[in-house]
C-alpha cells in the first residue's frame, strides 16, 4: 500500500517514522521542504507538491496547523484534488473546523476520492511513541480500510460517527483541557500563596478525584514558573475558536471555553503564543502577585 503524508510538523514528521518502521511506502511533502530530508534519509519518497505526493497513493494523510491550511493542501492549486486517484482515500489528521471537513469532504466525493477526518491527542510524545488517541468522522468501510496504518500511529482508535465528528469529538477535548489546566493553576497558586510544599500537594490530589493528565504533567511548569514547549498556547486558542464556532452553529454557549480562550489570546499578545498551554498560570499567578 502506498502513503502519502503532507505536513511534517511536531506531529507529522514523528507520524511518518511510525509508518516507515510499520513497512509502508510512504511519499512526504512540506511546505518548507527542508523538513522532508531527514524523512528521506529514513527511507520516504520526497515529492514537490500535495497533488504529486498523492498521485500514486491508495491513502492520502494530512497533518498542517488550521482550517485554511487543510483547505490549501486538498483544494488549491497543486492540491490533493488534483493528484489523487478516484478511490483514493484522504485522512485529515489536522485539528480543525467539523463544519468546513464536511465540505472539503463533499468536494472531495464529487471526484469520487473518499474522507475520514481523524484529528488526534496525545502530543508530540504520543505521535512519537505511537500511542495518539485518533478520533474519526466518515464512513465504517473507511476506517475499516484505514484502521492497519492509523494503528501505527495510535493505540486508542475510536470511530466515532459520521464525516465531521471527529473534529467534533477533538473540541470536546480541547474544553476539557481548558478547564483542567485552568483549575490546576487556580489550585497551584493557593497553595503557593499559603506556602505549601507543592510536591506533597501534588502527589496527595493528584490519586484522589482531582487526579487529572495536567495535574500530574504540567503542574511542576505552573509551580516553577516555566512552560518548556509541549502544545503551543497558539494551538490550544486555535482549538478553542473552533469548539466555540461549533458550539454558536449549535446555539450553545460554553462560558469557560470562551474565558480560556481570552485569556490565551492576551498570552499570545505578550509573547507567550509559542509556550507550552501551561502557561496560563501565568495569568493567574499575575493576579494573584506570586512572584
Ligand atoms: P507544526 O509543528 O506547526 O506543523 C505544521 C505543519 O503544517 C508544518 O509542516 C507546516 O509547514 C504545515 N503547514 C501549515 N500551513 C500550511 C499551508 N498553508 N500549506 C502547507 N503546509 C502548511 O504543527 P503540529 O504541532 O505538527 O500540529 C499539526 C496539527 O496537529 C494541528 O492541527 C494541531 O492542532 C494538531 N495537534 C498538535 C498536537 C501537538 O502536540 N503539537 C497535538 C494534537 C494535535 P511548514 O513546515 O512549511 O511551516
Amino acid at each position: 500500500m502506498n502513503i502519502a503524508f503532507v505536513g511534517l510538523g511536531t506531529m507529522g514528521a514523528p507520524m511518518v517514522l511510525n509508518l516507515l518502521k510499520a513497512g509502508y511506502s510512504v511519499t512526504v511533502h512540506n511546505r518548507t521542504r527542508a523538513k522532508e530530508q531527514p524523512l528521506v534519509e529514513a527511507g520516504a519518497i520526497a515529492a514537490p507538491t500535495p497533488q504529486a505526493a498523492a498521485a500514486s497513493a491508495d491513502i492520502v494523510i494530512t497533518c498542517v496547523s488550521d482550517t485554511p491550511d487543510v483547505e490549501a493542501v486538498i483544494l488549491e492549486e497543486s492540491g490533493i484534488i488534483e493528484g489523487a486517484q478516484a478511490g483514493a482515500l484522504v485522512i485529515d489528521m489536522s485539528t480543525i473546523s467539523p463544519s468546513t471537513t464536511r465540505e472539503i469532504a463533499a468536494r472531495l466525493a464529487q471526484k469520487n476520492i473518499r474522507m475520514l477526518d481523524a484529528p488526534v491527542s496525545g502530543g508530540s510524545e504520543g505521535a512519537q511513541k505511537g500511542t495518539l488517541s485518533i478520533m474519526i468522522g466518515g464512513e465504517a468501510a473507511d476506517v475499516e480500510r484505514a484502521r492497519p496504518v492509523l494503528s501505527t500511529m495510535g493505540s486508542t482508535i475510536t470511530h466515532v460517527g459520521a464525516i465531521g465528528a471527529g473534529q467534533t469529538t477533538k473540541a470536546i477535548n480541547q474544553i476539557i483541557v481548558a478547564g483542567t489546566y485552568w483549575s490546576v493553576a487556580e489550585g497551584m497558586a493557593l497553595g503557593l500563596k499559603a506556602g505549601l510544599n507543592m510536591e506533597k500537594v501534588v502527589q496527595a490530589v493528584g490519586s484522589g478525584a482531582a487526579g487529572s493528565w495536567g495535574l500530574t504533567n504540567r503542574s511542576s511548569n505552573m509551580i516553577d514558573n516555566e512552560y518548556p514547549l509541549g502544545f503551543r498556547v497558539r494551538l490550544h486558542q486555535k482549538d478553542l475558536e473552533i469548539a466555540l464556532a461549533a458550539a454558536r452553529e449549535l446555539g450553545l454557549p460554553l462560558p469557560m471555553a470562551a474565558y480560556v480562550e481570552q485569556i490565551e489570546t492576551g498570552l499570545m499578545a505578550q509573547g507567550y503564543g509559542d509556550e507550552d498551554i501551561s502557561a496560563i498560570a501565568r495569568t493567574v499567578r499575575d493576579m494573584g502577585a506570586i512572584e
